[in-house]
């Protein structure tokens, strides 16, 4: 269960309880706020609170360009051309704070994303929830054998079906015995700080995570990218649909600079240039290795 019956508690009562404010709301966001929404099968993100709009990004580059931005008189095609100039500060205007619950070793791949606050679940203080992830069968892979740092075919049947036994098992009895070291029924009991240590990388923890609306940008640009794990793209992809009821303007720019753009080398740009001349460019005449190539073939479809 992605919530305990006490989270659920406390989400309705913070619902129930709405005030009246001055400070700028982001309709699309006020929907969201507390709910948690879950990801994978004993995880979630759920909005805590949020700063700003798309109004509060263009209020701040209206100080920083005073009349200058009088020339891009809408919000949205200001807010694209600061996305298109990496003009980025407006962008840190808006802030988000996120309840987030994942497995520790996807928590391990998100908390290299530094500039952000976190304040994590103490298990030096608390005795973790029984709480597992066990991928689904479509999601039980081989060992990509093009990409080092990935997964490719599924595995099948019999030793799809082995994985997910030693996985469950492992994790049982890894939380049995974590549970028996805690206990004082007859002991002393080993303290939580040290007990944990047995625990797999793939238990649950919890967070709450805050960042500007730039540096979330940057983290879904390479977590909500198809090279990254699965298991942490489910929770940027979550993320992306709160980002885009919150800021609107600011996430279809990021969407279409960022997420969808590309950027060239002057190598590559090179090449461009010599096709639309009608040139015909190869791996070989591009100046480029056959990695570079490769990938600026995907970028050109
Ligand atoms: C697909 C993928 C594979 C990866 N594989 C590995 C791996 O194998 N091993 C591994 O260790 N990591 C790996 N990483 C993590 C990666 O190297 C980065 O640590 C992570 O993506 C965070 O990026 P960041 O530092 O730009 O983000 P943040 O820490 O959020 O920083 C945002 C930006 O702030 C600036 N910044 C922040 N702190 C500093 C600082 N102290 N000094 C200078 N500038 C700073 C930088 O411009 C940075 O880009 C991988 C990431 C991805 C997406």
């Amino acid at each position: 269960m992605p919530l305990s019956p006490e989270q659920e508690a406390e989400i309705a009562d913070q619902r129930a309880t709405p005030q009246p404010t001055l400070r700028a709301v982001a309709p699309g966001m006020e929907d969201h706020l507390y709910t948690a929404y879950p990801v994978l099968d004993h995880g979630f993100v759920r909005v805590i609170d949020y700063m700003g709009d798309d109004a509060a990004i263009c209020q701040a580059a209206r100080v920083s360009y005073g009349k200058g931005t009088k020339s891009v008189s809408n919000d949205e095609g200001l807010i694209r051309y600061l996305m298109r100039h990496w003009h980025s500060t407006p962008f840190e205007m808006c802030e988000i704070k996120l309840h987030v619950k994942l497995p520790v070793f996807v928590a391990r791949q998100w908390i290299r994303h530094r500039t952000a606050n976190v304040n994590e679940y103490s298990a030096r203080y608390s005795i973790l929830d029984r709480e597992f992830y066990i991928p689904a069968p479509e999601h039980v892979a081989a060992q990509s054998t093009v990409n080092n740092q990935g997964r490719g075919e599924l595995l099948e049947g019999a030793e799809a079906a082995r994985v997910l036994e030693i996985l469950k098992a492992d994790s049982a009895r890894a939380y049995d015995n974590y549970e028996a070291m805690i206990s004082d029924d007859g002991q002393q009991g080993l303290a939580r700080e040290l007990a944990r240590m047995n625990l797999p990388a793939n238990i649950y923890t919890q967070w709450y995570w805050k960042v500007d609306l730039h540096n979330l940008f940057h983290f879904l640009r390479l977590r909500a990218d198809a090279h990254a794990q699965y298991e942490i793209r489910v929770y940027a992809e979550e993320i992306c649909k709160l980002v885009a009821d919150w800021v609107p303007f600011a996430y279809r720019a990021f969407e279409d600079y960022r997420m969808g753009g590309a950027t060239l080398s002057a190598t590559a740009l090179d090449c461009i240039r010599r096709m639309v001349k009608g040139e015909e460019v190869t791996q070989e005449n591009s100046g480029m290795s056959k990695g570079e190539w490769r990938e600026f073939m995907g970028v050109l479809g």
